[in-house]
């Protein structure tokens, strides 16, 4: 049977998370289908259908789906999910809302977050914050997948796949979409960003973060934050990095002020670079930077500014 994944999407532009979704389900090893709801959503049926591996893609486009609401997308699923062994959602906000219903409502097993896909039923997961991979088999049969998109390298275009219009699926009129606000930001997205520079409590204020956004902009690097940092207000939530904040794994990071906690590190797992910035020799953070600098901050980065500047 073919493996369906959802696409994450805005209409407009396919997420990159789920071109890493599909990399992942064809480890799976059958054709892959990609399901696009959405509503005006050309644009992104064709990002999709030309990435390699993808069979089919089959698409809802119907006002029901103009914004993600998890219940019609949940019934759309169930509509067709007898046709699927294997159902994956990556593990954003909106995956992870989508998935547990299909899978309640089916009565099959959830596996959460996976990292690796070791065989059909076999997979690879973080748990207690990432300090533990957990291996799991699943029974053989249905089942659904949340995919720990930064795990995982994005399907490149290069494919052809069929495009199948579907209708709607049914309204179960459990929700309603009342309005959204985005968090409008000309840096890369902290997820998908190559570069990321984020700060700890050590910043000390929301003024003194300024200092990172200068350095931000020379890199053309997202701005994080530690949970400290969050919770002071020195920036808004949807900066925070970690367990319960964003997973981000891009090729730098550079973490100035924060000490290192196990919940701020489940969320930089796969950064390929870690630098540390901390005037705290003992911070736990340095056990695991590839690059440590025990300075005070207030004088590195300034210094770091104006070497940069030279380049
Ligand atoms: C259930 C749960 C979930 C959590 N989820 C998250 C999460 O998602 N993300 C997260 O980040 N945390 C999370 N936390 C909180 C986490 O345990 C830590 O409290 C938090 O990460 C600490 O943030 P910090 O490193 O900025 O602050 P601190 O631990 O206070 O560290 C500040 C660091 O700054 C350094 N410093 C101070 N001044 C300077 C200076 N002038 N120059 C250089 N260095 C300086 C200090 O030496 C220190 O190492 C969670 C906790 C719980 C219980």
């Amino acid at each position: 049977m073919p493996t369906l994944v959802l696409a994450e999407h805005n209409n407009k532009s396919m997420s990159d998370a789920t071109a890493k979704t599909v990399s992942a389900a064809l480890h799976l090893g059958d054709p892959v289908h990609v399901l696009v709801a959405g509503h005006g959503c050309d644009a992104v049926v064709d990002a999709v259908a030309v990435l390699q591996g993808v069979d089919t893609v089959i698409v809802a486009d119907d006002p029901l789906y103009a914004q993600p609401l998890a219940e019609p997308v949940a019934a759309l699923i169930l509509s067709m999910a007898e046709r699927y062994d294997a159902i994956l959602a990556p593990a954003t906000a909106n995956g992870k809302s989508v998935a547990p219903r299909v899978a309640a409502i089916l009565d099959v097993p959830q596996i959460s977050e996976v990292t690796k896909i070791l065989s059909p039923d076999t997979f690879e997961r973080p748990i207690y914050a990432g300090s533990v991979l957990q291996t799991v088999t699943a029974p053989t049969g249905k089942k659904v997948i949340t995919v720990r998109a930064t795990a995982f390298p994005a399907a490149e275009p290069g494919g052809i796949a069929l495009i199948v219009a579907i209708p709607a699926g049914p309204d179960p009129g459990l929700s309603r979409f009342v309005g959204e606000n985005l968090s409008a930001s000309d840096r890369p997205e902290l997820t998908a960003a190559r570069v990321v520079i984020a700060g700890g409590r050590g910043m000390g204020s929301a003024e003194n973060f300024k200092l990172l956004e200068k350095i931000a902009d020379r890199l053309d690097a997202a701005i994080g934050a530690s949970r400290a940092a969050v919770d002071a207000g020195y920036v808004s939530n949807d900066h925070q990095v970690g367990q319960t904040g964003k997973v981000v794994a891009p090729d730098l990071y550079i973490a100035v002020g924060i000490s290192g906690a196990i919940q701020h590190l489940a969320g930089i797992k796969d950064a390929k670079i870690i630098v540390a910035i901390n005037k705290d020799e003992e911070a736990p953070i340095f056990q695991i930077a590839d690059y440590g600098l025990v300075a005070d901050l207030f004088l590195a980065l300034p210094e770091m500014d104006a070497e940069l500047t030279k380049l």
